[in-house]
């Protein structure tokens, strides 16, 4: 029996506990938390007011692993060896799953808006605060969007723009209100072929889109948003997503942003063959999303079994575009994402995977997932449609 020490009991580390075999693996989880959350559904929370999603990861993990309970502040590749609460812990393998988080300290006043406003980023606490001021607004000026690259979820500020409209339509105030998304990217959604559908439905839903918008500073107090280039946006109700970070532990082996220096087919780390990163940890340059931190543990099982799997940069990221409707964004480090307009019939689908998600980490989805990713696979819809094809 091999020692596999799992850092960080997220989504990528539970499916992966489960798609390694138990003779092969004794299994020891670290994790600072025992709740375990469906993030998408603080989405919801926030701007619908439904119940945030979340089980204890013990129920979650296969009854012959272990959990220790602590934070982890190092991770000593060249030593083997994991630092909890100053107690270590060695192994023969190691993947880090710590996720990414949101970060309020980056920008001056940020921490100031999300005490009033709440997000739908962090916990249930901030979902709830957030869904009292959706639920208050009786019209005014309103900011929705990212302030960096990089944060969970693509496409979560948008879906969070679409699902604010819709409810100021219900409540009868959108005579009065009006919403800006801002971000400090070229257009509303990174991936052109998807911007492509979503500009105009926020063009007809009266929302308008500033790019190239670099948030300095907020002004709490005077409810004002400062660019880099020193333009100034007024609010009633603001959510800025602010920049994500990583948790930083692995040493000598993190970006300045402390995510893991991970090689993107392989997954592993730095120059270890002993050990792995996978979900939003790591650094690779692909969506943060569970989806993601699935088909990693599955390609980390696979090398944990000898066999040489590689990651090919899928995404799987269902978009909401209010009234029910979504689309998917779906890509690969070869293929742009597919132009796909959104559908009530795709809504349906991301309510079913969301119904599936404590099977789905289980492993008892598997044959359902690995159908579906295979017939949505973005290369071979790309082959199909080039020419002479
Ligand atoms: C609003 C929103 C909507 C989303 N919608 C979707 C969606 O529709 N589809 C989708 O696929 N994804 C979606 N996501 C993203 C998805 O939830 C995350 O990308 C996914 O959960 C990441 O999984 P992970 O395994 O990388 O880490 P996580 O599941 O975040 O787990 C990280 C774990 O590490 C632990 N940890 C961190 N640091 C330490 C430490 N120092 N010591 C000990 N333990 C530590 C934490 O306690 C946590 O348990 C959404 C996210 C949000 C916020």
């Amino acid at each position: 029996m091999k020692k596999l020490l799992i850092v960080g009991a997220g989504d990528g580390g539970i499916i992966l506990s489960h798609s390694v075999s138990a003779s092969d693996f004794d299994i020891t989880f670290i994790d600072r938390s025992d709740m375990h959350y469906f993030q998408p559904s603080l989405l919801h929370a926030a701007l619908l007011g439904t119940a945030e999603k979340r089980i204890s990861k013990r129920r979650l993990m296969p009854r012959r692993s272990k959990l220790v309970m602590g934070t982890v502040t190092s991770v000593d590749l060249a030593n083997r060896s994991v630092t909890a609460d100053g107690k270590s812990y060695d192994y023969d393998y190691v993947v880090v799953d710590t996720g990414s988080r949101p970060d309020y300290t980056s920008i001056p006043g940020h921490a100031g808006l999300y005490r009033e406003f709440g997000d739908f980023h962090s916990d249930a606490d901030a979902a709830s605060r957030m869904y009292g001021k959706v639920r208050g607004f009786k019209g005014g000026k309103v900011v929705i969007g990212p302030t960096y690259p990089v944060f969970k979820c693509p496409p979560s500020p948008v879906e969070a723009a679409f699902l604010f409209e819709q409810q100021a339509r219900r409540a009868g105030v959108t005579g009065n209100t009006e919403i800006t998304y801002i971000t400090p990217l070229p257009r509303a959604y990174p991936a052109e072929s998807i911007n492509e559908v979503v500009e105009p439905i926020l063009k007809e839903r009266g929302i308008r889109v500033l790019p190239f918008f670099d948030v300095d500073s907020v002004d709490a107090g005077a409810r004002k948003i400062v660019s880099i280039e020193g333009d100034e946006l007024s609010y009633d109700f603001a959510a800025l997503v602010p920049p994500h970070k990583g948790a930083g532990v692995v040493k000598d082996n993190c970006d300045s942003d402390g995510f893991v220096n991970t090689d993107k087919y392989t997954l592993k780390i730095g120059k270890y063959d002993d050990a792995f990163c996978i979900g939003d940890a790591t650094n690779i340059q692909t969506a943060k999303s569970g989806v993601t931190a699935h088909l990693e543990a599955k390609v980390v099982a696979k090398r944990l079994k000898g066999i040489d799997a590689r990651f090919n940069g899928r995404t799987n990221c269902p978009f909401e575009t209010g009234y029910g409707r979504a689309l998917f964004v779906i890509s690969s480090f070869e293929s742009p994402a597919v132009k796909m307009r959104p559908s009530r019939m795709n809504y349906a689908m991301k309510k079913a995977m969301a119904a599936m998600a404590w099977p789905a980490l289980k492993g008892y989805a598997d044959p359902i997932f690995d159908a579906y990713f295979a017939m949505t696979n973005p290369e071979k819809r790309m082959a199909k449609s080039a020419p002479g094809a």
